[in-house]
């Protein structure tokens, strides 16, 4: 439909570059004092209380444990910062979790909380209880997983060790689906290693890909990790290595193809051996990932972070916070996202709801780290976007967002999406089209607006993003500060 924007894949040409030029006898020092730790924590919920599954719809009880939930955590440091990084296999854990993890992890400056957005395991929003005007949430469960992720982060902490990093992609078309219009996937796995500087030894690896883990589909009602427990495990057997698993852009929304082969035999979603064979394949493309990867010098360590808030105009959202299915309070939206307005508790009515979210860039030494919180569509990864819009969209004179690739340009990167919480999709306010008529000849609006909080999630968490680029002196951010970013004029 539209043309791709360049992806980078295998050994990009820039990193002749880098390693010539920017790799100055100042960085080698800094990398020199690079450490690295990981660690990770059981948070298979107790099935002999009622566990509801989050994901697909309401009233899904566990029956049972497939293969047990995790939160792995790498922590970094390079000699003066400490940062963390966990993921979950949950659906999405909330920013006053986040807030928890932190005050329980003393001695780390900056502790980013991620989920793979597994659908497979307890519901930690609230949305998908026993009915949609229940509570699917279990506060002992939340505490548990508080708890463990804070003691994971200690683990990993105590386990530092010297370290040098090395990045590389690779790239898969065939195991994505994007089940909306227009057609925008970011088919680029990353992996981010980390060697022991003297015998090269493998320390450890973070893994980003970017679909739904959800391939068990809503008729499985046992705990799994989904296809991610496979990945993990082949990377785990392969390497003998802690495996760090985060997902990327997911929204739009980016699900696995419908079948797989593995052994000679064919698999459809909703079978283990569909969940396994494209599992597998994953940790494939990570293998390649890593025979691509070259050295990056991931220090210093500095880190752009702030809260902000997002309008939430969706009335499922608003009923859900109403009714307390919505554990989390909400802020009322004053008009500027950088200035929230007073707390406003679950169960309390509001004419101005906004939701607290935070955005955050990070820059070790040559490598840029985005975390969204939620599900960005792909469409503001590389700029994929329906320019002029879409005929009969809600919004078609919209400007665009600025875009992951665009603040980046060609530096290597890694996107996490569901970063420090899971407010719901993030579409390209251009696309949004919940009003009659509707793009494509449909006679049905497509599915993602009622899971998303509003139609501008995107330019207030993009223009956060780029903003948070800025102030760190990314190349595509410079001159940017305190302005709104437009792009395609
Ligand atoms: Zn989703």
């Amino acid at each position: 439909m539209r043309a791709y924007a360049g992806y980078r894949v295998g050994r990009p040409w820039h990193f002749a570059l880098f390693l010539t030029a920017a790799l100055s006898a100042a960085a080698s020092r800094a990398q020199a004092r690079l450490q690295v730790g990981f660690a990770q924590a059981d948070i298979t919920p107790d099935v002999t209380r009622p566990v509801w599954l989050a994901g697909f719809g309401t009233g899904r009880k566990a029956t049972g444990i497939h293969d047990h939930l995790f939160v792995r955590v790498v922590v970094l440091s390079d000699g003066e910062k400490r940062i963390a990084l966990a993921c979950a296999d949950l659906i999405g854990l909330q920013y006053p979790e986040t807030v928890r993890i932190r005050r329980e992890s003393k001695g780390v400056d900056y502790v980013l909380v991620a989920s793979t957005h597994n659908h497979a395991g307890p519901d930690v929003v609230g949305l998908w209880g026993p009915t949609p005007r229940e509570s699917g949430l279990d506060p002992q469960y939340l505490d548990l997983v508080v708890h463990r992720t804070a003691k994971a982060i200690r683990d990993a902490c105590a386990r530092m060790q010297a370290a040098k990093a090395c990045y590389g992609t690779a790239m898969n078309r065939s195991l994505l689906k994007d089940v909306r219009l227009p057609v925008a996937l970011d088919p680029v796995l990353r992996v981010l290693a980390f060697h022991h500087p003297g015998d090269d030894r493998l320390l450890g690896i973070v893994v980003q890909w970017n679909c739904h883990p959800e391939s068990m589909d809503s008729g499985n009602t046992l705990i799994t990790a989904d296809f991610v427990k496979w990945t993990v495990d082949q990377l785990h057997r392969r390497y003998g290595v802690p495996i760090v698993y985060v997902s990327g852009a997911i929204g739009g929304l980016l699900t696995t193809p419908d079948e797989m082969r593995i052994g000679g035999r064919t698999f459809k979603t909703g079978q283990w051996g569909f969940a396994e064979a494209y599992g597998r394949a994953v940790g494939q493309l990570a293998e390649e990932a890593l025979q691509n990867a070259e050295p990056v010098n991931v220090t210093p360590i500095s880190v752009a972070a702030r809260p902000l808030v997002v309008p939430v105009v969706n009335g499922r959202y608003q009923t859900a916070h109403r009714l307390k299915v919505l554990h989390r309070p909400a802020r009322e939206w004053t008009g500027d996202p950088e200035k929230g307005g007073r707390v406003v508790q679950p169960g309390v009515a509001t004419q101005r709801m906004g939701v607290e979210t935070e955005v955050a860039c990070l820059r070790l030494g040559q490598l840029w780290v985005a975390a969204i919180p939620g599900e960005l569509y792909p469409e503001m990864m590389y700029g994929q976007f329906q320019n002029p819009a879409e005929a009969n969209v809600d919004f078609p004179h919209a400007p665009l967002e600025p875009t992951v690739t665009g603040l980046f340009r060609d530096r290597p990167f890694l996107f996490i999406g569901l970063a420090n919480d899971e407010i719901g999709y993030i579409l390209p306010k251009r696309q949004w089209d919940s009003e009659p008529p509707f793009a494509y000849g449909r006679s049905k609006p497509q599915y993602g607006e009622a899971n998303s909080v509003g139609p501008d999630t995107a330019p207030v968490l993009m223009n956060a993003l780029c903003r948070r680029a800025a102030e760190l002196g990314a190349p595509g951010a410079r001159g940017t500060e305190g302005n709104e970013y437009r792009s395609g004029g």
